[in-house]
């Protein structure tokens, strides 16, 4: 296996399902890649394991190699081979795992959404963990990430620690408390987790469904530090309405649970070197942002008689999170009030996926609206750059990505105050906000008047203030959405549980 050169700072190993650009489905795959890379400029050794998907983008994995040694992981009363590969991903050390496995867990042509998913990834966690025992590895922080890894808490606490792979703090951090991924308890079985010592109500029992257990519990119960996406989320999930059923949990174990907002990889998201736009702009060349507009418009077949009408996009997972219902409202305001619409999108979820082909189809040769219904990274880029105004109806979001994006490419959020986008929207016209945060629009209520309120605010000041909007536009591109001062917030976290450890170790 590959070394670990020491580094003067903390050696943190991610363990994820996900990993932009070369495994991503959403906004975790972001994250991984993001604060990877935050802590390894800030001197710390980071190295990240990924399941081996056939679906991964490999042009995007430098040096991939497979390595000389075959990692044996325990499953289902067996042991089986997993072939292990290295390769480089925007600079950051990555493993891949390929089991050995008969039902061949990663090669299915899609990252999720299997009839098998807990033991794909139970599966996984265990191997990770064999994985760095076996290397030898000592690293002072493992980092996991939703359900899929999940397992990682109780796996070495309970399993690894015991055989001496015990240099670390586990650190978990839920991306979204809707996906929990839990199963009959008895599946726990096949990774080796003792089923009757795990499902118990204070540790990974379901607090609704007793012969189930919850991974995302687990995780929460056997970390040493548990974070979500942003500091309102945080509030929110330890209430009865917004905590999916674990807000009793989140709550007892409050001291250890922080929100910190996510950042957005800024040399990925620049419009001053996104070489897949037509043409790189700044905020002191809003130039280049019109002809962005222009050629989107053109390539999307919408109208471009008008340069100064409004062009409103949204990109999103389709999912009722995402607040579909009001997406598709504001599709059809946008056309009354005169402007234009782009939303790119996929769903999961069949029948919204329909209904949105529906809508797709009947807009098929309309001048001002299109719908693209697929995950295209190339387009959204296109889309961010081309936009004036972006929407995100969410009913509830952790964090949310687009709304920052969008504001380093110049486009205008028009959010709904929840989670994430309560912590990274201000309202223009909310006194109670000093003026220099003031960058987009929002509402409270997810209906359909609070969004029309604030898209025909939007529209009213793009018309009328067109001075006004173009310092709001400078003045979002120029905000500082970098991992800098997230990444400090963990690094922090990682160090205080890092030095809490080591002085008990002294103690004892
Ligand atoms: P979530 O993780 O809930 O999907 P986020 O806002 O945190 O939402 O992250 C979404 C990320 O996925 C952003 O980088 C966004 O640009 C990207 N994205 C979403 N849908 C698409 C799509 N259809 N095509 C390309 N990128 C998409």
């Amino acid at each position: 296996l590959t070394s670990s050169p020491r580094s003067p700072g903390l050696h943190v190993i991610h363990i994820a399902a996900e990993m932009a650009p070369v495994a991503k489905v959403g906004g975790l795959g972001d994250v991984v890649t993001g604060l990877g890379k935050a802590l390894q400029k800030r001197g710390h050794l980071v190295e990240i394991i990924l399941p081996k998907y056939d679906c991964m983008q490999y042009e995007r994995i430098k040096d991939l190699r497979a390595l000389n040694v075959v990692v044996e992981s325990y499953f289902d009363g067996k042991l089986y081979k997993n072939k292990i590969w290295v390769g480089t991903v925007e600079g950051l050390p990555i493993y891949f795992i390929e089991p050995h496995h008969p039902d061949k867990f990663f090669w299915r042509g899609q990252f999720y959404g299997q009839h098998d998913d807990f033991r794909r990834f139970s599966f996984f966690s265990r191997a990770a963990l064999e994985l760095l025992l076996q290397a030898g590895k000592r690293p002072d922080i493992i980092h996991c990430h939703d359900w899929q890894t999940a397992f990682i808490a109780p796996l070495y606490w309970d399993i690894y620690a015991p055989k001496g792979l015990n240099s670390a703090r586990i650190c978990f951090t839920c991306h979204n408390f809707e996906y929990q991924g839990t199963a009959p308890a008895s599946e726990l079985a096949s990774c080796g987790l003792d089923v009757h010592q795990l499902n118990r109500s204070d540790r990974m029992q379901d607090n609704s469904a007793h012969d189930r257990v919850n991974p995302i519990k687990g995780a929460v119960v056997f970390s040493n530090i548990v974070t979500t996406v942003s500091p309102t989320y945080a509030q929110e999930v330890r209430t009865a309405e917004g905590g999916k059923g674990l807000h009793s949990t989140l709550n007892f174990h409050s001291k250890k649970f922080i929100g910190i907002l996510n950042g957005i990889d800024t040399d990925a998201w620049n419009p001053a070197t996104d070489s897949f736009l037509k043409v790189q702009y700044s905020s002191n060349d809003l130039q280049g942002k019109e002809e962005n507009k222009m050629v989107t418009r053109r390539n999307l077949r919408l109208s471009t008689s008008d340069v100064r009408q409004p062009l409103v996009g949204c990109i999103t997972r389709l999912v009722p999170q995402k607040g579909v219902h009001l997406i598709r409202h504001a599709i059809y305001r946008t056309l009354e009030l005169g402007g234009q619409f782009v939303l790119l999108g996929s769903s999961p979820i069949e029948h919204i996926q329909r209904e949105f082909e529906g809508i797709a189809n009947h807009f098929q040769n309309h001048d001002q609206i299109r719908l693209i219904l697929k995950f295209d990274e190339c387009l959204s880029r296109r889309i961010y750059a081309a936009s004036d105004m972006f929407i995100i109806p969410s009913i509830f979001e952790p964090c949310g990505l687009t709304q920052m994006i969008a504001m380093k490419y110049g486009s205008i959020p028009i959010a709904r105050k929840t989670g994430g986008l309560n912590d990274s929207v201000f309202d223009i016209d909310d006194d109670t906000i000093p003026l220099h945060f003031r960058n987009g629009f929002t509402f409270l209520n997810p209906d359909e008047q609070g969004m029309n309120i604030a898209l025909e605010r939007a529209f009213n000041y793009y018309r009328n203030n067109p001075g006004v909007w173009k310092e709001l536009v400078q003045k979002d591109m120029s905000i500082d959405f970098s991992w800098e001062s997230s990444a400090s917030q963990y690094e922090e976290l990682y160090a205080k549980s890092v030095a809490r450890a080591r002085a008990s170790a002294l103690a004892n």
